[in-house]
């Protein structure tokens, strides 16, 4: 009954939502990431997307590391969730802490085993800038020379959106971004997102 009732409900919304104009769909994939698990170094995270997460999806994580501030809808009553926020700006780049933040922060978990489960919106530029970094951290440069190039064949390859989010990723390294990257940018039509040389 209560399943008849949530989907009558979604299907509301989702007319009306419908029905104005500054309505769209973010973005149209092919992909549904769900919290689908992902190798960074010796351990493994779990990675999704607000737009295909279900609320039983949190449940097979022990902490939760939202990238997005948008996520209500998931929480269900009487559930306890441990959360360890790290909301970056959608289609933005990473702050000066992101380093110390997933080292003092985000690794203790995996050394202590903890299910991991990182999230933004589609699972793309946020999500893959949070695996990235961890496999930027976890793993030599000889081992993994691109971690950018190693989300794409682990995860995606629409993983890592914008040009601040690749720069923030190789600087983890104490590296530039490779040319390569920049074209890939270009071709993804992320051009006009402003560099934010200050953050
Ligand atoms: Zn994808």
């Amino acid at each position: 009954m209560e399943v008849n009732l949530k989907r009558k409900d979604d299907a509301l919304r989702h007319i009306v939502l419908s029905g104005h104009t500054q309505y769209q769909q973010p973005e149209i994939t092919s992909c549904r990431h769900a919290g689908e698990v992902v190798p960074v170094g010796p351990y493994e995270v779990m990675a999704g997307g607000t737009m295909y997460l279900q609320s039983q999806d949190l449940q097979r994580a022990d902490v939760l590391v939202p990238l997005t501030d948008e996520w209500a809808r998931l929480l269900r009553n009487g559930h306890r969730y441990d959360v360890l926020p790290a909301i970056l700006p959608d289609f933005g780049g990473v702050p000066k802490n992101w380093r110390n933040f997933l080292c003092g922060k985000v690794l203790p978990l995996l050394e202590e085993g903890k299910k991991v489960l990182a999230f933004c919106t589609a699972g793309h530029g946020r999500t893959g800038t949070f695996l990235a970094s961890l496999i930027a951290i976890l793993e030599t440069r000889e081992q993994t020379p691109d971690p950018i190039k190693a989300v794409w064949e682990r995860y995606c390859d629409e993983a890592v959106e914008t040009l601040a989010q690749a720069e923030g990723i190789f600087a983890i390294r104490g590296e530039e971004l490779p040319d390569e990257h920049y074209q890939r940018t270009l071709r993804y039509g992320q051009v006009l997102i402003p560099r934010n040389d200050e953050s």
